[in-house]
């Protein structure tokens, strides 16, 4: 795509074209991050821009940086508005839509870039499709890549995503069209439905369906064939592949007739079989044309007299130059004597070094080589010129007939695009009801009320991988009141990722109009799908681990909904144990909170503490994925059950990727030690904690709680020995709490604050603070 961007002080408008197919959208957007979402949507080549985009507040060069887009921004004569009205006009005739100001001077300016830029009357683009900002999901960036939508997060192949598995279209077309569709699920419950019934009546109709995917597998790449036909540099070959695919239409529109729902008869209703074109190109051009496209052997026979007459000169003229050859042969005795052409020399009889003296003497000598001379005669220059002048008058002629074909289907190519969006369609929408049959996927309701709720849900690439048979289904239930966050604990490998990112694209596929992996499946719709997956750096932009974890965590916590999903992946994991849990902490309790956010969240953990926010907020809930133990294995039950896991088993996930053992001894000893100084109950201690670095804040007269960050595994115990906390408290100040601390920690902790008056929590207040002075 090629994306144009104009900014009114206000307002942005935002044009978008596929040169190659023809496409043309026009949008506008509210802010910059309106603007943003649209191009991590459309992941453009270029982007051209009015000059005071820049100072619009959109981060322009971050975003072409990471976006790996060329720009350039446009002088403002091209966003004038009586030149874009007139270049508007004269390209859409009678079809220029109605646009506004902002819309008008993007188009404006992007069609003038274009004329100027592809030289080329742009005929291929037929329409502009004005679209308003809401009408899709917005999934950014992150998302995207976090769910694998298109391709995979580390090899970025397409095998492994969730388009490799739906992906079973049979034209070049249908896969784009499917691509796009997976990138922008809607938000129109009706819209949706449509696109359901009409999968649900291509799984049905099954034969039907598997009749059209074959005829659909002859079709070529009609968008980009009028692509080329209307750049004039379609050749004969690419005419015969539109003709070939054109003939196509027929039998589909024929086999779609027995459709009853909404789209498809739309579809197939809609397809124009373009007879008069096929009919005009199959006369016209041979079967199997050649190649290059002046040099003839393009135009069928009776199809033009000239050519005809033309064809056969130079065809007896072949005939009268073997009748020569073969007289010559007699006349001179030279055996193996023959006439040649070549473009330099035309025709010429060539005689090798051993013959030479059996040559007549009035030949004329045109050329000598090391082993031959080639002569000519006055009757074979007579020959050649009549020959040649035939075949030139011939080629030049197909030329023209080439391109008067040509120019008939190009004058027609809107009705060839509007059937290769239709071939599109189809042919996506079919690949997904064969997939769902294939894959056992069922029909997903549609709610308006913000429930979620899946039985026996799967993921749809991990199944393909390890058998659908393998696979553990489970349920998810989220709604917008007591179960908006499941914090999921679990150990290692156990499938919280998995489970996850099962939940995001079960929903996304059905806000695409697809069936999904599950037994049963209620989807109300989200505006927006929000990842925060795994650890990843991105070094060229200057970013560690941890900070890009925080901005996308900032990201989501900013641009978030009520109507929002989010899935949260180990949020904290990346710093110190105590600030990582603070984080993750706070994380659920904002998201939590309704008047801050309230948005549906799976929120997986290994902090177990996290499992303590169940009782404290109201709309969070424990899950986590059953093990079973068996001796010093664990067996991974893959099945999501209520309540919060303890453990991690790190260790043995650890085990089974085959760490040595003497480090797995090692590891143990060290757990051992924490678990019996009771760090974890430290850390649980939430309040105690805040209370122990407030206390030694205050002593060492500094606001900064970084000291009681990270607890070492090793405090400096000698030859390799743990020592506790406790034992090194001299080295460490910080970790110092006064008897009286102490006594008021444990005091506030004891307060049910639920049951207690506003004056009696100031009375509480003024008692405990009398306590530390
Ligand atoms: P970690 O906490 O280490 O990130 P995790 O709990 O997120 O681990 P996943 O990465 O989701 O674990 O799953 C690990 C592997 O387990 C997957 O690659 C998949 O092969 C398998 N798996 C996950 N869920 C299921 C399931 N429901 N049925 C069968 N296999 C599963």
């Amino acid at each position: 795509y090629i994306v144009c961007i104009y900014y009114s002080g206000e307002m942005f408008g935002l044009s978008v074209c596929d040169v190659s197919t023809g496409d043309f959208y026009i949008t506008e957007c509210k802010d910059a991050n309106g603007v943003t979402d649209e191009l991590e949507r459309y992941v453009p080549k270029e982007l051209i821009y009015s000059p005071y985009v820049e100072m619009s507040g959109l981060k322009l060069s971050e975003l072409c940086e990471r976006l790996k887009v060329c720009r350039t921004t446009l002088s403002e004569d091209y966003f004038e508005a009586g030149a874009a009205r007139k270049i508007i006009k004269d390209h859409f005739k009678n079809k220029a839509p109605v646009l506004d100001e902002v819309q008008l001077l993007c188009c404006g300016a992007m069609m003038r870039y274009l004329y100027e830029t592809q030289k080329n009357d742009m005929s291929h683009i037929t329409d502009i499709v004005t679209y308003a900002g809401g009408r899709f999901m917005i999934l950014d960036n992150y998302a995207r890549r976090n769910l694998e939508l298109t391709e995979t997060l580390r090899e970025k192949n397409k095998r492994g995503s969730l388009l490799w598995v739906l992906d079973k279209t049979k034209t070049a077309m249908g896969a784009r069209m499917l691509r796009s569709v997976i990138e922008q699920p809607l938000l129109d419950k009706d819209l949706i439905e449509e696109r359901l019934d009409a999968v649900a009546e291509l799984y049905e109709k099954h034969i039907d369906r598997e009749e059209i995917r074959e005829y659909l597998a002859g079709i070529y790449d009609l968008e980009r064939l009028a692509g080329r036909i209307s750049y004039r540099n379609a050749g004969p070959r690419d005419l015969i592949a539109f003709l070939n695919s054109a003939k196509l239409l027929a039998p589909i529109k024929n086999a779609g007739s027995v459709f009853e729902t909404g789209l498809l008869k739309e579809i197939t209703e809609g397809i124009d079989v373009l007879n008069d074109l096929c009919e005009l190109t199959e006369r016209a051009i041979v079967e199997d044309p050649p190649l290059q496209i002046k040099e003839g052997g393009i135009i069928r026979e009776g199809f033009d007299k000239q050519v005809d007459e033309l064809r056969s000169i130079k065809n007896d003229g072949k005939n009268w130059l073997l009748k020569l050859e073969e007289r010559e042969r007699e006349n001179t005795g030279i055996k193996a004597l023959r006439i040649r052409y070549n473009r330099v020399f035309g025709y010429y009889f060539e005689v090798t070094n051993s013959f030479l003296d059996m040559v007549p003497k009035e030949w004329i000598r045109k050329q000598t080589l090391s082993n031959a001379e080639r002569f000519t005669t006055e009757e074979l220059k007579e020959l050649e010129d009549k020959i040649l002048h035939a075949e030139d008058r011939l080629f030049s002629l197909e030329y023209d007939l080439f391109n008067e074909v040509r120019e008939t289907i190009a004058s027609n190519i809107e009705r060839i695009l509007k059937d290769a969006r239709a071939i599109a369609k189809l042919d996506w929408l079919a690949s997904v009801a064969y997939v769902s049959e294939r894959n056992n996927y069922t029909r997903p309701d549609i709610n308006d009320n913000g429930i979620i709720s899946i039985t026996n849900g799967r993921h749809p690439v991990v199944e393909q991988f390890i058998g659908q048979e393998s696979f553990i289904g489970n349920d998810t239930y989220l709604d917008n009141e007591r179960n908006r966050v499941a914090v999921i604990t679990g150990p290692n490998m156990a499938g919280k990722s998995t489970y996850m990112r099962q939940t995001a694209l079960i929903v996304l596929m059905a806000q695409c109009g697809c069936y999904v992996p599950a037994d049963k499946a209620d989807i109300g719709i989200c505006d927006r799908i929000f990842t925060r997956v795994g650890a990843s750096d991105d070094l060229a932009m200057g970013q560690s681990t941890f900070m890009v974890e925080m901005t996308e965590v900032a990201h989501i916590l900013k641009c978030a909904t009520k109507k929002s999903l989010l899935i949260l992946d180990e949020i904290g994991r990346g710093t110190s144990t105590f600030d990582g849990l603070g984080i993750a902490w706070s994380v659920v309790e904002y998201i939590c909170d309704r008047k801050k956010l309230g948005a549906k969240t799976l929120f997986a953990t290994h902090y177990h503490e996290l499992t303590e926010l169940e009782d404290k907020l109201e709309g969070v809930n424990n899950y986590c994925i059953a093990v079973k133990e068996q001796g010093e294995d664990i067996i991974f039950l893959r099945k999501i059950v209520k309540g919060g896991a303890d453990r991690s088993y790190g260790i043995q996930v650890a085990r089974l990727a085959g760490l040595p053992k003497s480090v797995l001894d090692r590891a143990h000893e060290i757990v051992d030690l924490l678990t019996d100084n009771d760090i974890n109950a430290k850390v649980r201690d939430n309040a105690r904690t805040i209370t122990r670095a407030r206390g030694s804040a205050k002593k060492s007269g500094k606001d900064d709680a970084a000291g009681y960050g990270q607890m070492s595994l090793f405090w400096g115990g000698e030859n390799g020995s743990v020592t506790s906390p406790e034992e090194n408290d001299d080295n460490r100040d910080d970790m110092q709490v006064s008897p009286e601390l102490e006594k008021v920690a444990a005091e506030l902790l004891s307060i049910r604050v639920d049951d207690l008056k506003p004056i009696d929590a100031l009375n509480e207040l003024a008692r405990l603070q009398e306590i530390l002075k």
